[in-house]
């Protein structure tokens, strides 16, 4: 799987575009998507390169991928909105490939809350 160095989040993660940031970490960095789908709508990237889960699950080390699931966690927690932070939950999911509507190639899991997220698929 070919790694896109030029893809938007490659560059946020090099400094060269901004990005609201909420939350970094030795293996992640957290900001709002730009154009939210949610009260609440965070993005969070591993700080590897990876295409999408798959190339993620195939090659990253146990090391990223336990930073990867605590870097969700950290960021749902200062965000307030985790049932551990005493909020009100709220979905994660992750887009993969055409059929799974990724537009960046660059693995990003999707963390929407601060009101009632809705049907889970549309
Ligand atoms: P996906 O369809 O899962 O690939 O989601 C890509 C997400 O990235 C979309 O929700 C976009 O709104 C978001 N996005 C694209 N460019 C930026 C950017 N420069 N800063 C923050 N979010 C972005």
């Amino acid at each position: 799987m070919n790694y896109d160095k030029n893809n938007i989040f490659a560059k946020i993660l090099r400094g060269e575009i901004p990005c609201k940031k909420i939350y970094e970490d030795e293996f992640v960095l957290a900001f709002y998507d730009v154009n939210p789908q949610k009260k609440i709508h965070a993005l969070v990237i591993p700080k590897g390169e990876y295409v999408n889960l798959d190339d993620f699950s195939s090659k990253a080390s146990e090391k990223e991928i336990v930073g990867l699931i605590k870097g969700i966690g950290a960021v749902a927690k200062k965000l307030g909105i985790s049932e551990v932070a005493k909020g009100r939950g709220y979905r994660s999911l992750v887009n993969v490939g055409e059929n799974g509507g990724q537009e960046v190639p660059h693995l990003h899991f999707h963390i929407f809350g601060g009101e009632k997220v809705g049907k889970m698929v549309s």
